[in-house]
């Protein structure tokens, strides 16, 4: 590790909390360099809701780069491009009676961010954006603008404007209704708060802290939204692509975004691709308006094809998902009472959180975890939050191990902690 230390950059971050050198990656599974055996929780951030390197969408990539297919054509129409459109169009947005044109943009969720952010100011003249506490939604200066984190803000050394931050759902506790006040404000010419181009909204925040907005708060937005004369808008970076149990997040509250942000799982392989979803009437862009060396990476389009085919054309995949999310959280909550404190455990599908309350806990559980052979990341506004994000794909055995070496490094941090403070 060493090397790592001289040659790259004190930036980099997951390696401190999860020190080796992977070399090999398969499922849910990760090898290192010394042979160590690491179950995946993590998976890339949400990148990899089919795991790693899996073998049904591998062989489309294998055999698309075998044939000399096109593999970057800036944004020049390849057969790959109308295929994935295609797809994509038929076996997601028709069979949810949704219409939306594509955009690609460049390769990261930042990337998507900043074209949503820059359509929405265009079509409505505004700069203001509404988003919401523990937001999340990139490292760019656009991006940075609208997310809540002050660590990274302040990384930005630059003023960030052109947003206003309202409460999440539930972030004035359970007694508050956050929408009503959003609305109120919205429509007080007097409130201070300017007109807004757009609102940009997680369904459940990913990095923010795994909290979930109720169906009826996220109906509330949209319609605050429409009467604001403001676009809405979903990122589904993180919670897209299956991870709460439905292809979009935003399925069970019926909602109708008028742009849809997807990145990180959007490939099916781990490989960079990000588009926008943007209804017709809002599609006021100017040809070559918003460009990109690396816009919709046709290897990229070939994976994200196969896992629509391989994984969405029949309800079973979703129906899975559903269930180990339900499993999942059976088991946490049970570990949540057993061990009594404060600790809450909320998500919808895979995509769980367990609240620790406390960011010590969580972080002596999560260095625990991976002593054992589990990765695990933290979020929330302290790094208070464990983080259950595991393949889609993941086998019951390697879930039931990772919940176990959880449960095990939870009870052992614990002890530490308790015995620790009794010394005070
Ligand atoms: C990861 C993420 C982003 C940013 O994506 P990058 O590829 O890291 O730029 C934006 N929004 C959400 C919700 C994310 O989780």
């Amino acid at each position: 590790m060493k090397a790592f230390e001289t040659l790259e950059s004190n930036v980099r971050s997951y390696p401190l909390s999860f020190p080796g050198i992977f070399s090999r990656a398969r499922g849910s599974v990760m090898l290192t360099d010394d042979g160590r055996t690491v179950i995946d929780f993590l998976s890339g951030a949400g990148a990899l809701n089919y795991g790693h390197n899996n073998h049904q969408i591998k062989g489309a990539i294998t055999e698309y780069l075998a044939s000399d297919a096109v593999v970057h054509g800036l944004d020049l129409a390849t057969p790959a491009k109308l295929e994935f459109m295609e797809t994509f169009n038929s076996v997601i947005l028709r069979e949810r009676g949704l219409q939306y044109r594509f955009q690609f943009t460049g390769p990261t969720g930042a990337n998507a961010i900043e074209a949503a952010l820059k359509l929405s100011r265009k079509i409505t003249g505004r700069q203001n954006i509404i988003s919401f506490t523990n937001g999340f939604h990139g490292m760019s200066l656009g991006a940075s603008a609208v997310t809540g984190n002050r660590f990274y803000r302040a990384a930005c050394g630059v003023s960030l404007s052109g947003a206003t931050f309202m409460p999440y759902d539930g972030y004035l506790g359970p007694a508050v209704d956050t929408a009503d006040y959003l609305g109120n404000v919205l429509l007080d010419d007097s409130s201070g708060v300017d007109a807004p181009a757009a609102i940009l909204v997680e369904t459940v925040q990913g990095e923010g802290g795994i909290n979930v907005a109720r169906k009826e708060w996220l109906q509330s937005i949209q319609a605050i939204a429409k009467a604001a004369g403001a676009l809405f808008v979903v990122d589904d970076v993180q919670m897209g692509c299956g991870r709460t149990g439905e292809f979009f997040s935003f399925e069970f509250a019926g909602l109708s975004p008028d742009i849809v942000v997807m990145s990180k799982s959007l490939s099916g392989y781990g490989l960079p691709l990000s588009m926008l979803l943007i209804k017709e009437e809002r599609d006021a862009w100017r040809p070559g308006e918003h460009t990109g060396t690396f816009r919709g990476n046709n290897l990229a389009l070939v994976s994200a094809t196969a896992a629509i085919n391989i994984y969405w054309r029949c309800q079973t995949f979703a129906e899975g998902v559903q269930r180990v999310g339900e499993l999942m959280r059976r088991r946490l909550d049970a570990i949540a009472s057993e061990y009594g404190r404060n600790f809450t455990v909320r998500g919808r599908g895979m995509a769980l959180g367990f609240d620790c309350q406390m960011a010590e806990i969580a972080q002596a559980t999560a260095r625990k975890a991976f002593q054992k052979g589990l990765i695990i990341e933290r979020c929330g506004s302290i790094d208070q939050v464990l983080k259950f994000l595991p393949a889609l794909t993941i086998d019951f055995e390697a879930l039931n191990q990772g919940l176990d070496m959880f449960e095990q490094s939870l009870a052992e941090a614990l002890k530490e902690l308790g015995a620790r403070s009794a010394c005070h």
